[in-house]
C-alpha cells in the first residue's frame, strides 16, 4: 500500500489549489449572494483540462481517471462548492458514463467537446414522483422512425439551465412493472426539438450553482443518440451514482476542509477570558475530531477511486466515502459555526455559507438513508 501521491498527482493538486485560492475562493461570496452561475470559474477550469478527468487523450481529455479528479474537485470545493459540483457533474455524471457507455460515434461526437469544456453537461434521472425510488421514473420514449420520442417532465437537474448534452433517462418499455428492466438513456442536446428548460430553484446552499426542471414534449431524439443498450439504461444510472458519489464525497470534504481551516484560524485570533478560544480545550476537541474525521473520510474517498480507475467493484466503497464525508463535513460545519460563536451566524463570514452549502451532501446523489441501504445490501447478500 502506498500513500505517496505521484509527480503529476501532486501538480494537479497544487493548480487546483492555487486556482481554487487566486480566482475561484475570492468569487465564491457574490456567487452565493446573488445566484449566478460560476461560468468563468469553469471556464478556467476547463482551460487547465479539469473537465477532461475521465475522458481518454484521443477524446481531447487526459485521462487521469478518478484519483486526480478528487484531488481538484476538493480544492474547488474548499474555494465554492457551487463550482465544485458544476465540475463534478461534468466529469463524474456526464463525460464518465458517455465514456463508459458510448459508442465509438458518440465518443467522437460528444466527449471532446465536453472534455474541453466548451460544452458543459446534465444527468437528468429524477423525477417529481420518482426521487430515491429512481426505477419508478415514467418519462416515455416511444420509438419512430429513426427517433426515438420522449415526453415528460424531470426536476432537480443541476445545471440544467446551462447543459449543451444531458443524459436523460426514460422509460422505453411502457410496463411500469418492469421498474428498472424498462429504463434507456439518452444523449439529449438543448436543441432538439421538444426539449423546454423550466425554472431554475432558489436554493439554501450551491446557490452559484444552478438546478433545473425540464420537459420533454414530443422531444425528438435520433435513434444514434440511444446510449447503451435499449433497456440497459438504470444499470448505466447507477454505475454513473457510483462514480458521482465519490464527487460528492468530496464535496464534503472539500467544504469540510474549509471549516477546518477557518476555525483554526479564528481559534488563534479571538480572546475570550483573557485567553485565545483555542487555548479552552473544548475548542480543541473541536478541533481535533474535525481533522480526524475529514481524513478519516479521505482516505475512504481516495480508496474508492482507485477501485474504480482500477476497473474493481466500489459500490460499497463509493457508498461508504459519501455516508462518512458527508456526516463528517456536516458535523464540521456545525462546529466551525460553534467555534466563531455568533459571527458564525452572519453573512459576512463564509462559515456561514459552508453551513448552508454542506447540507446537500446528505441528500442529492443518494440520501444518507440510502447510502446506507447500499452497504447494508452488499454486507447482507
Ligand atoms: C440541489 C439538488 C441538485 C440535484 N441534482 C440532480 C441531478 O443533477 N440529477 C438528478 O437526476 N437528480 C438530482 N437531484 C435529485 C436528488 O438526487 C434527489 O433529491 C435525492 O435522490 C432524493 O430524492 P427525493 O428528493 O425525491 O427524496 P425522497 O426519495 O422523496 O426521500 C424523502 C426522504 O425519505 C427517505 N427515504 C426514501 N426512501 C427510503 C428508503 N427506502 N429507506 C429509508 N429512507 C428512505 C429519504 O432518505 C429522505 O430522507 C438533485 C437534488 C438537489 C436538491
Amino acid at each position: 500500500m502506498d500513500f505517496d501521491l505521484s509527480e503529476d498527482l501532486k501538480m494537479i493538486r497544487e493548480t487546483a489549489r492555487k486556482v481554487a485560492d487566486e480566482e475561484i475562493a475570492p468569487r465564491a461570496a457574490a456567487l452565493d449572494e446573488g445566484k449566478i452561475f460560476p461560468a468563468e470559474s469553469m471556464k478556467k477550469l476547463a482551460e487547465l483540462g479539469f473537465c477532461g478527468f475521465l475522458a481518454p487523450e484521443k477524446y481531447g481529455g487526459s485521462g487521469l481517471g478518478n484519483l486526480a479528479l478528487v484531488l481538484a474537485l476538493e480544492e474547488v470545493n474548499r474555494a465554492c462548492a457551487s463550482t465544485g459540483v458544476t465540475l463534478s457533474v461534468q466529469n463524474s455524471l456526464v463525460a464518465s458514463p458517455l465514456n463508459r457507455f458510448g459508442n465509438e460515434d458518440q465518443k467522437q461526437r460528444y466527449l471532446p467537446k465536453l472534455a474541453r469544456g466548451e460544452w458543459l453537461g446534465a444527468y437528468s434521472l429524477t423525477e417529481p414522483g420518482s426521487g430515491s425510488d429512481a426505477a419508478a421514473l415514467i418519462t416515455s420514449a416511444r420509438r419512430d422512425g429513426d427517433f426515438w420520442v420522449l415526453n415528460g417532465s424531470k426536476n432537480f437537474v443541476t445545471t440544467g439551465s446551462y447543459a449543451d448534452l444531458l443524459i436523460i433517462f426514460a422509460r422505453t418499455n411502457p410496463d411500469a412493472s418492469l421498474k428498472a428492466k424498462g429504463v434507456s438513456a439518452f444523449l439529449v442536446e438543448k436543441t432538439f426539438p421538444g426539449f423546454r428548460v423550466g425554472k431554475a430553484e432558489d436554493k439554501c446552499g450551491i446557490r452559484g450553482s444552478d438546478t433545473a426542471s425540464l420537459f420533454l414534449e414530443d422531444c425528438r431524439v435520433p435513434a444514434a443518440n440511444l446510449l447503451g443498450q435499449e433497456g440497459k439504461g438504470f444499470t448505466i444510472a447507477m454505475d454513473t451514482l457510483d462514480g458521482g458519489r465519490i464527487g460528492i464525497a468530496t464535496q464534503a470534504v472539500g467544504i469540510g476542509q474549509a471549516c477546518l481551516d477557518a476555525s483554526v484560524k479564528y481559534s488563534k485570533e479571538r480572546k475570550q477570558f483573557g485567553k485565545l478560544i483555542g487555548e479552552f480545550e473544548a475548542i480543541q476537541w473541536k478541533l481535533a475530531e474535525m481533522a480526524t474525521e475529514l481524513d478519516a473520510a479521505r482516505l475512504l474517498i481516495y480508496r474508492a477511486a482507485l477501485l474504480r480507475d482500477r476497473g474493481l467493484p466500489h459500490t460499497k466503497e463509493a457508498a461508504m466515502a459519501k455516508l462518512a464525508a458527508s456526516t463528517a463535513a456536516n458535523r464540521a460545519a456545525k462546529e466551525a459555526v460553534q467555534i466563531h460563536g455568533g459571527v458564525g451566524y452572519l453573512r459576512e463570514f463564509p462559515v456561514e455559507r459552508y453551513f448552508r452549502d454542506v447540507r446537500i451532501t446528505e441528500l442529492y446523489e443518494g440520501t444518507t438513508e440510502i447510502q446506507h441501504l447500499v452497504i447494508a445490501r452488499h454486507l447482507l447478500r
